[in-house]
């Protein structure tokens, strides 16, 4: 299978780099803008790219299918095998990001979450593994290292005779990554100490590499990032922790006692690792979105092969209504997901200089589709879904996980719509001050308020919207007016609630939640558009099904946008509030029929 089939013959042009626009794509969507040349047109991979990138994947699939048998045995077993983790080593799949020069393969972002999409088809543990280790586990060091240090471990990490595994959470810290207690204090040559326990770290047990957040003494208080390896005296590792799914994968508690660390294996800036933290698991998001693409590709062609054979009522079950809807809401999900997860990877590989709310997206909406298409799937199968003896019920609890870690679908969906309001906030802030000093500085007050009504009339009028019906095209041109319509309406109500709440709206957690989901709609509705209208009208069933997807999509948004919006101004929270404080308060459900 070619890594993006559907674009094929088109000439590559990358998304315009960041530089030419004011603020990246979904905080324009905040604003009531969209930028149009950030996703027209489609991103197709170059051609020297997509060669290496077919080979890759080709022996991804040979190498996986052929243990399809053993994946069973060892979530059974809770581990890998030495030898599964040595085969791939052979097959070089811990140097997929790494530059050629230090031994790797050199994918692009674009070309390594192609590669995680191919692995997680056959099984999410398996692509766990490589997927830590690269995302993740040695992100910080190709992103924040010094030559010197890139020169000591990438050859190493490349072949995989180093694993990596990234350090951040603590028994008292998990989304709060902030609060985290390791602590690294310098000795009297100027080398680190490091004291804590870190828990839940993927590839823990396997892992020689690791790359440590601690709270450094010296600066404040700070957090700092360190490159600690396994052989270092001091270094525990914990006994595997058992798990609902990922079961293969290992995930294992890392201590450190009066661990030294050499003065040279501090990682980017002292006092910045909170910053490295937070970069890392953005660049990693679209590792983890092609994951769950590649789950869900293995999720529908289990349904549909299963829906075509089960024979009920003296029928094929693939011909009810309520099944086929099923098969169809996998599908334009996962068109979706691929959509969104393939253009943030696209954004990292143009030198976007902050993909960060994007990658929340995408990372939000494909996980979330990946949980609804794992467990549809396994309606579909039903009680055979529910036995051991088939797949089913194993995707379903790996996929129970992609919600949780690299940021919880809650954090993140406050990370998105705090970043989208907190520009327009300052805007109307700096409105609010302006106001007061026109009469000081009449210039810069009244340009600030004229920037602003402008956009005010272009909000109400819509004229002067940068226009995206003429890129989608006239089969698309009524989608494409939904997302201009309700890209109007998302800065808008961004408006209303800003001054409604003012700076309390850090606390508004439901009304977050909403503008979160509006902009995820519009965010990945523009992407599935700009993918849809890329493709070229070759008169197949694959276009005329993708249009109809594109089709699909929009409506499905429209009404959750609608009632997103709605939900924003009527404002039920404190009900639900109250609600939820009177059970905590009673620790459980007090009503009873008896
Ligand atoms: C299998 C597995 C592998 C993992 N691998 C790694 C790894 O390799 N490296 C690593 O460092 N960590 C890893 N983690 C940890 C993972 O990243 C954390 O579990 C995750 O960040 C959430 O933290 P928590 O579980 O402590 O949940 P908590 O932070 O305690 O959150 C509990 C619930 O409260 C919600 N919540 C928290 N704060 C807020 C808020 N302000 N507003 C609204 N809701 C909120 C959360 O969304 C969640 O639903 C792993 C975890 C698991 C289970």
């Amino acid at each position: 299978m070619s890594a993006n089939p559907n674009v094929e013959g088109q000439v590559f042009e990358p998304p315009k780099p960041v530089e030419n626009m004011k603020i990246g794509p979904a905080k324009a969507l905040f604003h009531g803008e969209i930028t149009q040349s950030a996703f027209w047109p489609f991103p197709k991979i170059d051609a020297e790219q997509k060669e290496m990138l077919d080979m890759v994947v080709e022996s991804v699939d040979r190498f996986l299918a052929d243990q399809q048998d053993a994946f069973g045995e060892w979530d059974a077993k809770g581990e890998q095998p030495p030898e599964f983790i040595e085969s791939l080593r052979e097959l070089g799949l811990f140097g997929l990001i790494i530059p050629v020069d230090y031994g790797g393969i050199g994918l692009s972002n674009a070309g390594y979450s192609r590669v995680l999409q191919q692995s997680s088809r056959h099984d999410s543990s398996a692509s766990l593994t490589i997927g830590a280790h690269s995302s993740i586990g040695m992100k910080g060091l190709l992103l924040f290292g010094t030559d010197t240090q890139k020169q000591q471990y990438l050859p190493r990490l490349a072949s995989g005779e180093l694993i990596a595994a990234y350090c951040l959470t603590e028994p008292g810290s998990g989304s709060d990554a902030a609060s985290i207690q390791t602590k690294a204090t310098r000795d009297a040559n100027g080398d680190w100490v490091l004291n804590g326990e870190k828990i839940w770290i993927t590839n823990g047990g396997i892992a020689d590499f690791y790359t440590v957040f601690a709270r450094t003494e010296s600066a404040g208080g700070k957090i700092s990032a360190f490159l600690v390896e396994r052989d270092f005296p001091g270094v525990s590792v914990g006994k595997k922790d058992g798990k609902l799914g990922i079961r293969a994968s290992s995930t294992t508690s890392v201590g450190f006692t009066d661990v030294k660390v050499p003065a040279q294996n501090l990682l980017g800036e002292e006092g910045k690792g909170f910053k490295i933290a937070m970069s890392i698991l953005n660049n990693g998001r679209t590792g983890l979105g092609g994951g769950a693409v590649g789950g869900m590709k293995h999720c529908i062609e289990l349904a549909a092969k299963q829906a075509v054979e089960r024979k009920q009522f003296g029928r094929s079950i693939s011909e009810f209504g309520l099944i086929k809807k099923k098969i169809a809401q996998m599908t334009i999900d996962c068109f979706a997901a691929e959509s969104a997860v393939w253009m943030v990877a696209h954004y990292i590989d143009s030198g976007y200089s902050d993909y960060s709310i994007e990658a929340s997206i995408s990372k939000v909406f494909a996980s979330e589709a990946m949980m609804r298409t794992a467990s549809e799937s396994l309606q579909i199968a039903a009680g055979s879904g529910y036995m051991k003896e088939l797949p089913y019920e194993r995707i379903f609890r790996d996929s129970r996980i992609l919600t949780i870690f690299e940021g919880t679908s809650e954090i993140l969906r406050l990370f998105i719509a705090m970043s989208g309001m907190r520009e327009v906030g300052n805007l109307l802030q700096e409105i609010g001050s302006a106001v007061g000093d026109i009469f000081n500085h009449p210039i810069k007050g009244f340009g600030l308020l004229t920037d602003y009504a402008g956009r005010q009339i272009t909000h109400r009028t819509s004229l002067g919207q940068d226009r995206i019906v003429g890129a989608a095209g006239s089969a698309l041109r009524d989608d494409a007016l939904i997302f201009e319509k309700y890209t109007l309406e998302l800065g808008r109500m961004t408006d209303v609630m800003l001054r409604r709440y003012g700076k309390a709206i850090v606390d508004k957690q439901f009304v977050l939640q909403l503008a979160a989901d509006v902009a995820i709609d519009l965010f990945v509705g523009l992407c599935v558009i700009a993918r849809a209208s890329s493709m070229p009208d070759d008169d197949s069933d694959q276009y005329r099904q993708a249009l109809s997807i594109a089709h699909q999509f929009s409506q499905q948004a429209k009404r959750r946008i609608n009632r997103n919006l709605r939900a924003m101004l009527r404002n039920e929270d404190e009900n639900a509030k109250s609600l939820a404080t009177y059970i905590c308060e009673v620790e459980g459900y007090p009503w009873d029929t008896l």
